[in-house]
């Protein structure tokens, strides 16, 4: 029989997947795909479940349901002062995975060059190459991921399309500083290159630091596709509810892409997603604060267990170095050897670089219970006490 795709048919099962089939298996608390473990709001909930008993079940609009277009366009104005026109400047996609793929579709053509920060999103170079696109990889080391902007702007030349920006970022947690997005700004605008902005963690950075879309910068207003996502700001991973803002030129050949891949997104969720982001700002700030939280609850477990952890400013998410504990072997070794022998299952961090990467750092999710933190911190403690001892 004749070959299939060759890019697909050589990726691998996501590592997501991979550990938490994993953690099911041996009965181990999941820190390692990131997802909550509680509900989203209430109220949310509820928004979607009535939606589906009056009779709007049938195809929604292409490019969104209008009242979701509005509160994406009225949340861009309230955080961030961005003018974003509802009707044309607006597209609602089935999760942020979608919104990627779709930015992605609209841009490129066989032969482009986008850049890309390492350690990153697994979806992001797969799709690239499926679009007979160039990935220019340039990489962020532990333990700062200092952006090395000698590299980076080598990285742009004549055949650079866009770059891929995730800003709060998956999974080092680094929130891109004003002054690192001026130097990006700087070299879009003079390889007269577009920036895909991957801002799903958008709601949830701490300790002060404020996310700044590139968007927002001078003259990236008509450059960027900024791409949000109701999964993680309303902790509702599985509804796949994605937004992306840009100017009207641009989001018109993005419409296209999502036609031609889902076409719309499910309208009962659309709605609760539109009632969610015109929650009041105690809402945004509430979810930020609770996940600080969990984190200092995280970090200061792992410290004590052994770990050094590495300071992490957003997302979900926290790297943490466990040569200190004295293990033999890799960070795929380490992840596999935590999820079944402690049963607290983490990722890789090598998962998140193409090729040669660091080995010696494991990615932890701290978007769970603090009680379910806190067992994870005891099975990981007493596990290497004990192996300590032998
Ligand atoms: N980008 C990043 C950086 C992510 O961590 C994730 C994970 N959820 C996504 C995109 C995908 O988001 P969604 O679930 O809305 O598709
Ligand atoms: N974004 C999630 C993470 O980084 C995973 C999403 C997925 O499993 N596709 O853990």
């Amino acid at each position: 029989m004749k070959p299939l795709n060759s890019i697909l048919s050589t990726t691998a099962v996501t590592i997501f997947t991979v550990m938490s089939a994993l953690a099911v298996q041996h009965d181990a608390i999941n820190l390692g795909q990131g997802f909550p473990d509680t509900e989203g709001p209430a109220d949310l909930v509820r928004a979607a479940a009535d939606a589906l008993f009056d009779g709007r079940n049938q195809y929604p609009p292409l490019v969104g349901l209008p009242e979701l277009r509005q509160a994406v366009s009225a949340a861009n104005k309230r955080f961030y002062g961005l003018e974003i026109d509802p009707a044309s400047e607006v597209v609602v996609t089935s999760g942020a995975t979608e919104a990627l793929a779709s930015c992605l579709a609209a841009l490129l053509n066989p032969g482009d060059e986008v850049v890309l920060i390492e350690p990153l999103y697994d979806t992001y170079v797969p799709v690239i190459r499926l679009l007979g696109a160039i990935p220019r990889l340039v990489r962020t080391m532990p333990p700062n991921w200092d952006l090395p902007r000698t590299e980076l702007a080598a990285a742009f030349g004549p055949k650079t399309k866009a770059i891929l920006l995730n800003s709060p970022m998956n999974p080092t947690g680094k929130v891109f500083s004003a002054d690192d997005l001026a130097f990006i700004a700087g070299l879009l605008a003079q390889h007269d290159a577009y920036a895909i902005c991957d801002e799903v963690y958008e709601h949830l950075t701490f300790d002060g630091h404020a996310h700044i879309p590139l968007m927002t910068l001078p003259g990236m207003r008509e450059r960027c596709l900024r791409i949000g996502s109701a999964g993680k700001t309303f902790s509702f991973t599985g509804w796949k509810v994605g937004y992306i803002s840009g100017p009207a030129s641009l989001i018109s050949v993005v419409a296209k892409a999502h036609q031609n891949l889902t076409f719309t997104t499910a309208p009962n969720l659309q709605r609760a997603v539109a009632q969610g982001l015109a929650k009041d700002d105690a809402y945004f700030t509430g979810l930020a604060m609770g996940m600080q939280e969990r984190r200092d609850r995280l970090g200061a477990g792992l410290e004590a267990a052994g770990f050094a952890v590495l300071p992490t400013h957003g997302s979900y998410f926290i790297t943490a170095d466990f040569s200190p504990l004295g293990f033999e072997g890799d960070d795929i070794a380490f992840c596999r050897h935590i999820t079944e022998h402690a049963r607290v299952a983490a990722i890789p961090v090598s998962a998140f670089y193409e090729g040669d990467a660091p080995r010696h750092f494991a990615r932890f999710a701290f978007c769970k219970r603090p009680e379910v933190l806190d067992e994870a911190v005891a099975r990981l403690t007493a596990h290497f006490r004990r192996n300590a001892r032998l």
